[in-house]
């Protein structure tokens, strides 16, 4: 079966097709950094116009990369949340008309989902149950992961998601935006310890985060008299130290709690290289296994959405052609989330 990805619930524009024998068949991004940039973060009504913009071009390449028509696609499945509400419309609308248009079916899929099951497109994917530590822009959260659709969640964080503290960070140095990957950039040049960043919530006993403490930390020190520009380095570097070791700890420890031996980590800041060697080294200790997502497939894309979509299919969700209508749901919980529901 095939299944068309289509992804829009912020800054990307994602499309891709996953075959459930061949696998991923090509997938295709646009990402709207440039448009954003001169604002210093997104602006929710040229997403959404950029959006409307992209989509039938993405569409028509990544049909033309796999050497597809749109009748050899089986199924839709498209990010129906969370997100902007805007964003999200453009891709629900084109995939339910296309939906109605070729008599198949769509499936709305949670955009978290995209991002915890992306590890397992992978060619050496983990096996469940593992547990998953989901490091987006606006998200922060451990889970036991027991199946599809079977999400425990374990901690999460009570403010910032680690990738806006990246993010945040980056601004307040004044590094451009976008700033995460910048500051992680930037912090290979420097040397964590010169200057001194608390561990929030390090020994709070439980699988819960807190990054805005650490983004004022940072301030601190930025704003102090006789900080200068090439301090930054070294500022940078300690902030990172800082947030993978708090990352790693929690994410340790509910391996621990969990009694296993697999991590799966999700989401843009599994792309930070400090933080994966951090957590390759600690995991070997306890003889556990960290899988990540492709480097590229760890921000927003299609890929994710269309494996999503089939991994629901190939577990038995039932499905119908699609009728036209659609929701989106712009906050939505992953916990909110089911198994797929196998027809009776
Ligand atoms: P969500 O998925 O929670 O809705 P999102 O889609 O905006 O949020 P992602 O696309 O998963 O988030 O990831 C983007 C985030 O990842 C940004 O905050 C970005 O700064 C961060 N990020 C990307 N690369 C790196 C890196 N190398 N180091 C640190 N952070 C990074
Ligand atoms: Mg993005
Ligand atoms: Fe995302």
């Amino acid at each position: 079966m095939r299944v068309l990805g289509i992804e829009t619930s912020c800054d990307e524009t994602g499309v891709a097709v996953y075959d459930t024998d061949k696998g991923l068949l090509g997938h295709r991004l646009h990402s709207q950094i440039d448009l954003h940039a001169a604002y210093g973060g997104v602006v929710p009504e040229l997403a959404s116009r950029d959006h409307v913009r992209r989509l039938p071009l993405l569409l028509r390449e990544t049909l033309a990369l796999t050497g597809l028509s749109m009748r050899d696609v089986d199924a839709i499945a498209y990010t129906a949340g969370p997100g902007l509400a805007g964003a999200l419309l453009v891709g629900s609308s084109v995939a339910e008309a296309l939906g109605v248009a070729l008599g198949i079916p769509t499936l709305p899929v949670h955009h978290l989902e995209g991002h915890l099951l992306s590890p397992l497109l992978s060619a050496d994917p983990p096996a469940f149950p593992f547990v998953a530590l989901l490091v987006s822009g606006g998200h922060t959260q451990l889970m036991r992961v027991s199946g599809v659709g079977d999400y425990a969640l374990l901690g999460e964080t009570v403010d910032d998601a680690a990738g806006e503290a990246f993010d945040k960070t980056a601004k307040l140095i004044g590094l451009p935006y976008p700033g995460g990957p910048v500051l992680a950039k930037l912090a290979l040049e420097g040397t964590p310890g010169r200057f001194k960043l608390p561990r929030p919530m390090l020994h709070s006993k439980d699988f819960d985060f807190s990054f805005s403490g650490l983004k004022t930390a940072v301030l601190t020190t930025a704003t102090a008299p006789g900080f200068a520009p090439e301090d930054r380095a070294d500022l940078a570097a300690e902030f990172q130290a800082a947030a993978v070791e708090v990352l790693v700890a929690k994410a340790m420890a509910a391996l621990r709690h969990c009694g296993l031996r697999q991590l799966v980590v999700a989401g843009g800041v599994g792309a930070n290289l400090a933080l994966r060697a951090a957590l390759d080294a600690a995991a070997a200790k306890r003889k556990a296994r960290v899988f990540y997502p492709e480097l590229e497939l760890c921000t927003d894309n299609g890929a994710m959405i269309a494996f999503a979509g089939a991994m629901r299919l190939m577990a038995g969700e039932q499905v119908e052609a699609s009728d036209g209508r659609f929701a989106v749901r712009p906050r939505w919980s992953l916990q909110e989330i089911t198994p797929p529901q196998a027809a009776a």
